[in-house]
């Protein structure tokens, strides 16, 4: 799990500013087409202010994104898009990407057992096998229904909760005991803030739970490229230059890696976790390995918990989504733990052998199939200072960044500044 780069900004708020004058020759300039970008240019072209987006890779959605190899869908890292994110009608026709869920829980493999762990308000059905076999006490279940009760309609990060905590104090503050800790909390959403001493801001967690618990987690049919690929599809095709590097983002211009200069009424940053922009960052790599069968539990992810696990998260795509393995085949994605020095090839293959052993499956039918692996793949949300500002000087600034480490974090900050912009556009005609 690498650590990059220096915080240096702090979060303040942004405010608006005079009016500006929008016109083609000298359009709002967005310098990414990560979801942030995107979905501000689509806001903003909506209000029909002119925008131009600039892009360095040859495809949009940052680290949003999918590849077709052989058959198999493999996305860029396991990531789940949460249907309720209050941020996603605004910008994407959800029903479009016919997405489809994980089943509201998991199963934690500890001690040599498995414990299913499902959500007991939306599978009251599955109460009686959690409570045969049960990891943590009533007493932690208790606080977990209290949890959810009192969070059921977080839509966004209370920034000042919590201050200074981070999600295992937090957790202990509470009085959760370490079993609950250590066996389901830091398995999962050690898996969702990709570190595993849940090191992040404790305020960043009633809002994650909460939309784990008031919706689903679910992927596209076409891989979770859909979603950036959505969003691009609704902007006019000479919006979105795609392979274009921005060497220089000025004040009202910016210059391109062969030195074009493009004239901008405003510029949009939007490069958010890229090797340009100074932020700490938490990285990730997934295996993607095809099993001869489904999981025993259909739709549902596997943790490892036990110390020595090299496995921390298996997702069962295929069965969730069988549009991402060839008719008859079976796909899952594989993230561990951070195993010392091992190459990422040597962990793909412990974590092979490790999921065969789990499942009695025969080793050479377990086949490890490619492997990604992203080196800043989310900020490290330890504080909500470290947040970037989304006003810098006369530049604005967007993406998870700014706001915090997931989809909604992105859009919302991409709503805001198109929001900013558009008022004082409005205001200038
Ligand atoms: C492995 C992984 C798992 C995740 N899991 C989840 C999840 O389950 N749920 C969830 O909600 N979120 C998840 N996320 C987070 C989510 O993907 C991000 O919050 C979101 O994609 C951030 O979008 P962005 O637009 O802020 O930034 P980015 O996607 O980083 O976009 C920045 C864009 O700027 C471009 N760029 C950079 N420099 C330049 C330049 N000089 N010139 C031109 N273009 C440039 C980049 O190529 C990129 O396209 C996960 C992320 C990863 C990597």
């Amino acid at each position: 799990m690498g650590v990059e780069g220096l915080a240096v900004e702090v979060g303040v708020d942004m405010g608006d500013d005079g009016p500006i004058v929008v016109t083609s020759d000298r359009p709002v300039c967005i310098v990414g087409a990560g979801v942030s970008g995107l979905a501000c240019a689509l806001r903003l072209h909506r209000a029909g202010v002119p925008v131009r987006v600039f892009e360095a890779e040859n495809r949009v959605g940052g680290r949003v994104g999918s590849e077709f190899v052989e058959g198999f869908r493999f996305d860029h890292g396991f990531q789940v898009l949460l249907d309720s994110y209050e941020e996603l009608a605004g910008v994407l026709d959800v029903p479009a990407l016919n997405l489809r869920s994980f089943e509201p829980g998991c199963v934690v493999k500890w001690r040599g057992d498995f414990y299913p762990l499902f959500d007991p308000v939306r599978r009251p059905s599955a109460v009686p096998r959690m409570m045969a076999k049960m990891i943590g006490s009533w007493r932690d279940w208790m606080k977990i229904v209290g949890f959810r009760a009192r969070w059921v309609n977080r839509q966004t990060v209370r920034f000042s909760e919590s201050p200074g905590l981070s999600v295992r104090e937090f957790l202990e503050r509470e009085r959760l005991s370490s079993e609950i800790i250590d066996r389901f909390f830091r398995p999962f959403f050690g898996g969702v803030f990709l570190e595993h001493e849940l090191s992040t801001a404790a305020c960043f967690f009633p809002f994650i739970f909460s939309r784990f618990s008031a919706g689903s987690a679910a992927i596209p049919e076409r891989g979770m490229q859909a979603v950036p690929d959505q969003l691009a599809a609704g902007l006019p095709a000479d919006v979105i230059s795609l392979g274009r590097r921005i060497a220089k983002v000025g004040v009202d211009h910016l210059v391109d890696d062969h030195g074009e200069r493009v004239e901008a009424a405003i510029l949009v940053d939007a490069r958010s976790l890229s090797a340009d922009t100074q932020t700490l960052a938490h990285g990730a790599a997934v295996h993607f390995i095809e099993v001869p069968a489904p999981l025993p539990e259909r739709r549902t992810l596997y943790l490892g918990a036990d110390d020595g696990s090299t496995i921390n998260v298996i997702a069962p795509l295929s069965d969730v989504q069988p549009s991402y393995a060839p008719a008859g085949r079976h796909l899952v994605a594989v993230t561990c733990y951070t195993c010392g020095s091992r190459s990422i090839e040597e962990i793909g293959e412990v974590a092979r052998r490790e999921l065969a052993t789990w499942f009695g499956f025969q080793l050479e039918m377990v086949r490890l199939l490619g492997f990604r692996s992203i080196a800043r793949a989310l900020p490290r949300f330890v504080s909500p200072s470290n947040r970037v500002s989304q006003r810098d000087g006369e530049r604005y600034r967007i993406g998870d960044v700014t706001e915090y480490p997931s989809l909604n974090g992105a859009l919302r900050s991409a709503r805001i500044v198109a929001e900013s912009i558009s008022r004082r556009v409005c205001d200038g005609r």
